[in-house]
């Protein structure tokens, strides 16, 4: 089978939204039954996404086979509604530790070993293996970076070399800026930008602009004339109120026949049903609802927002399942770490429903804490993650059992009440990149319970990245003073769901908003929202 490659750059500058055009090109070749899935390459030495940091890198997703990944992939997974694999994902760090081990092997003996050509050959040689075992017709790779950056020039270079043997179609996302004063679109840069793709030996089919207005008819042709196309090539992607809405925006300016033109396949018919829903979904986000939900999320990264998308974008497939208009509040847990009752009150009285996300680390504990009181005080429906999970038992062994100083060994190693400690098979390692409790495991429920209800099932497969866990020692004790222990983990004896007994509060040790996608919501999450709204209705 003879593959096809689309390959997505960027210039000018990092956050245009690479991911999601990449995403859009995947939704519009799934929409015309083309059988694609995305490859990532990202320039940095980390091996993977596990060892950054998700307040400069943005949340560290996580896949079913264990791999830990930038948060594109949400993206990938979302559009597609498709669990995704790690070797589409392809680190610097990845690749050259394979280098070097091949090295050290003696498969390149006698040789000096170069970028050009045994990384750039070994780039290929992944990249053709992905499109063959997958057995795509079309493999989009969105490449990290932008065009210039010193990290990913060698995989741009090798992006070239694989144009000169195979069907390759290069994609290039600029920016077009407007000085507010003049009120005129700049193409200056984005031609110096193609300037410097095509001096790389790249010369893109489309050239996809975010601006602030979408871009003139001077703009378009000034822009076209640059990069040696049709005017109809360049395309706007300025309007949009929601990233759904991209697939939709491309459509409208013909970018769909466009691409398959070029692919070769303008035969294929779209799938006007699938459209419609996903057209549905993208509009609801923007038009008005007969249900009102207001969610705070109680967390530490909050002021970068991407550290927390999956759970975004999980909290919004669940408002649209149950026909809700969603407010969502990032309040930062610290702000409320030595508040009285009065004044929780008064920040969190207006929620129908409070979400503690996942986390690391100690900073802001006591005030996810005291938000999970208030919660449980006040008959406020609660979503707990993972840390969310483990602060909810922390809060009820405090609290209703009276276990005071109660806490986890990753935030007081000497604690009387140790409700959360480090799982056993982690006491040894001492590695840090990849060693977590990763990926995709089965949770069986306990019938009758919250949980239970939410899935409609006694079995469900969530996501995992934590180290610590709940203590079985005390779990008859939670168990007699009425915490309900929803559901355990089916390899080992691990406590994956937990909740209150007399309204809607659920901490669960997995994070099921990466498996959340606008055609098949989180049932935690849309079980959540649905007693948010009833909340919400009361006040
Ligand atoms: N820090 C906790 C642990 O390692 C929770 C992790 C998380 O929320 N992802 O278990």
């Amino acid at each position: 089978m003879k593959h096809k490659y689309i390959v997505v750059t960027g210039s000018l500058m990092s956050g245009l939204g690479k991911g999601i055009i990449t995403s859009s090109i995947l939704k519009l070749l799934k929409l015309y039954g083309v059988n694609s899935l995305p490859l990532k390459f990202d320039g940095y030495l980390n091996y993977d996404c596990g060892t950054m940091n998700p307040f400069r890198h943005g949340e560290v997703f996580v896949l079913d086979d264990k791999g830990e990944v930038d948060m594109d992939f949400g993206n990938y997974e979302r559009f597609l509604n498709k669990s995704m694999n790690s070797k589409l994902s392809i680190t610097g760090g990845k690749l050259f530790s394979e280098i070097i081990k091949k090295e050290r092997k003696g498969e390149y003996l006698g040789r000096d070993v170069q970028i050009i050509p045994h990384v750039t050959d070994y780039i290929k040689e992944r990249i053709t293996t992905v499109a063959e075992q997958e057995k795509l017709e079309v493999l989009v790779i969105e490449v990290g970076g932008t065009v210039g950056d010193i990290e990913n020039s060698y995989f741009i270079e090798a992006m070239r070399q694989l144009s000169l043997k195979e069907e390759v179609i290069f994609i290039n996302l600029t920016y077009v800026p407007e000085l507010e004063s003049v009120g005129e679109q700049k193409t200056k840069p984005s031609q110096m930008a193609l300037r410097s793709l095509m001096q790389l030996g790249i010369q893109p089919k489309f050239v996809i602009c975010r601006s602030q207005r979408p871009l003139e008819k001077s703009t378009r042709e000034k822009l076209a004339l640059f990069a040696n196309l049709n005017p109809e090539r360049i395309i706007n992607d300025s309007e949009i109120k929601n990233i759904y809405e991209l697939p939709l925006a491309l459509i409208s300016q013909g970018f769909d026949s466009m691409l398959l033109k070029e692919l070769g396949i303008s035969n294929r018919k779209l799938d006007k049903v699938q459209l419609n829903e996903w057209k549905r979904f993208a509009k609801f986000l923007d038009n008005g609802v007969k249900n009102h939900a207001r969610i705070a999320v109680v967390g530490k990264y909050v002021e970068l927002k991407d550290s927390y998308a999956s759970v975004k974008e999980a909290l919004t497939h669940a408002a649209y399942a149950n026909n809700a208009k969603l407010g969502i509040d990032w309040i930062e847990s610290e702000d409320i770490e030595d508040a009285s009752p009065e004044q929780i009150s008064k920040k969190l009285g207006v929620y129908g429903g409070i979400l503690v996300p996942g986390g690391f680390g100690s900073r802001g504990i006591e005030g996810m804490i005291n938000a999970i009181q208030f919660a449980r005080e006040n008959h406020k429906a609660y979503l707990g993650l993972c840390l969310g999970m483990q602060l909810m038992s922390i809060e009820y062994a405090r609290n209703v059992m009276g276990m005071k100083g109660a806490n986890s060994s990753e935030f007081n190693p000497k604690t009387k009440y140790e409700v959360i400690g480090l799982m056993e098979d982690q006491k040894s390692i001492k590695l840090k990149g990849g060693t977590m409790r990763l990926g995709s495991w089965p949770v069986i429920l306990k019938s009758g319970t919250m949980a239970y209800n939410a899935y409609g099932a006694s079995k469900a497969e969530e996501r995992h990245r934590h180290r610590y866990e709940f203590n079985n020692k005390y779990k008859n004790i939670f168990a007699k003073n009425g915490l309900v222990i929803s559901g355990m983990s089916k390899d080992k004896d691990i406590v994956e769901i937990i909740e209150w007994k007399d309204h809607f509060g659920i901490g669960t040790q997995a994070h099921p908003e990466l498996k959340s996608r606008p055609e098949a919501p989180a049932p935690l999450f849309k079980s959540f929202i649905k007693a948010a709204i009833e909340n919400n209705k009361t006040l």
